[in-house]
């Protein structure tokens, strides 16, 4: 139990301190309780708790819009806002289909996502999405969605420091899938550009520009969904910054608001937003929104979360942590039961031989014993993922690899 952070750290029940390997869960990329967010919320409840979300506005939202405008990667000039990374995802698949509705290409109805995906945890996010257990509890899902192969070659990506040579081919599946189902019959293909909750895997070079090459001669949306990679994680903006390959949509949440408050949003092109503004002033552009979108106290904690990020220059600083990050991560190599270790920007993974029987089980084991210890890290199956506020400091880096080094050769 955690009762309360400050900076890089959270304070247990038990009055212990315990350095955040893992902002909170990749959302507090700023750190823990920062004044000019939690002054941001205090002032904006005092004002304007809530405006309805349609029909009418209020400054905030547009503000934050703007700002969020201004960080995005070039072309994306339009903002949606939402509560959540899951509802950012329905969203912008809701927005692709529409989208080619609206153009007259209603036909155009299905969905590609990939094995390994993860879109949080809405119904259209596990369609598309490809993590096993997320989807099998639920039926039959959503129709007329099929799933590209995931990147993940440990045989020939074993141990590398950033992006894998091997796996761009990968991308040709969507080929595989045109000439199955018909080009004139896909909506859209969704890719984390980094897929993080399914254990860190990274795209390969030249597969996301493969993937953009493929979808845009054949008239299929692109979305990125940048809910962990949005907001500095990768030492850029977004990661279609740091890539240079740019989609079509953008879903984003997490990092917007620090984590604090939720929200989410769905960046968009102009050509995507006009499909749906030729009707008369009085008529409804697109049927989806939410009670909360671009909810005031969200927004305000949103503008100065921004803020946060470019006063302190966030950013710039994970860019300049990168390199001491992965050396620091890749000094276990070769420690007991690690059989791969991957990263980009300030995210890591080491991943972990199972217990023959027991999977998972090593893994769990490994984040109790680092909680003992007072290092926050995550597990999932047998990958230990990390993401540290981008306001780490170095000797923080080491706490966290000399912990996991410790507790590596302790484990059975
Ligand atoms: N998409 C991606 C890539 C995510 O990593 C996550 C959450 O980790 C989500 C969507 C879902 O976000 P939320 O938990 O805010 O609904």
């Amino acid at each position: 139990m955690f009762v309360s952070a400050e900076g890089m750290h959270y304070q247990t029940a038990d009055n212990r301190q315990v350095l955040d390997g893992t902002a909170g869960l990749w959302c507090c990329n700023a750190g823990h309780r920062r004044p000019r967010i939690v002054e941001a919320i205090k002032a904006q409840a005092e004002e304007l708790d809530y405006a309805p979300a349609f029909q009418i506005g209020h400054p905030k939202a547009f503000e934050l819009a703007t700002k969020l405008r201004d960080m995005a990667p070039e072309g994306m000039e339009h903002v949606f806002f939402t509560n959540s990374g899951s509802e950012s995802v329905e969203t912008a698949l809701k927005i692709a289909l529409a989208y080619h509705r609206a153009n007259g290409q209603g036909e155009r109805t299905r969905l590609i996502g990939r094995e390994r995906g993860y879109h949080g945890v809405n119904f259209g996010g596990i369609s598309v999405g490809g993590i096993t257990n997320n989807r099998r509890m639920f039926g039959s899902l959503l129709t007329g969605v099929d799933h590209l192969s995931s990147t993940h070659l440990p045989d020939q990506n074993n141990f590398v420091k950033g992006m894998p040579e091997h796996g761009a081919d990968l991308a040709d599946e969507l080929l595989r899938m045109i000439a199955l189902h018909g080009a004139e019959t896909i909506a859209a293909v969704i890719v984390e550009p980094v897929a993080g909750s399914t254990g860190v895997l990274i795209p390969p070079k030249g597969y996301l520009e493969r993937l953009r090459a493929i979808t845009e001669q054949h008239g299929i949306l692109l979305i990125f969904d940048e809910v962990i990679t949005g907001f500095g994680r990768l030492g850029a903006p977004f990661a279609t910054d740091y890539f240079g390959v740019t989609p079509d949509l953008i879903t984003c949440a997490k990092g917007l608001t620090n984590g604090v408050i939720p929200m989410g949003a769905v960046l968009s092109t102009p050509k995507i937003h006009d499909a749906f503004m030729n009707g008369p002033e009085h008529l409804i552009e697109l049927f989806h929104g939410y009670t909360y979108s671009g909810n005031p106290i969200a927004s305000a904690a949103g503008i100065a979360t921004l803020e946060t990020y470019a006063e302190d220059g966030l950013f710039e600083r994970a860019n300049e942590l990168a390199p001491y990050w992965e050396d620091a991560l890749h000094g276990l190599k070769g420690l007991p039961h690690v059989i791969d270790i991957r990263n980009i920007g300030l995210i890591g993974a080491i991943e972990l031989e199972a217990i023959p029987g027991e999977p998972t089980k090593r893994a769990f084991e490994c984040f109790i014993k680092a909680f003992e210890k007072g290092v926050l890290i995550r597990t999932t199956g047998d990958i230990i993922a990390l993401s540290p506020p981008l306001i780490i400091e170095k000797e923080q880096i080491d706490q966290i690899f000399d912990t996991l080094a410790t507790i590596l050769k302790e484990l059975d």
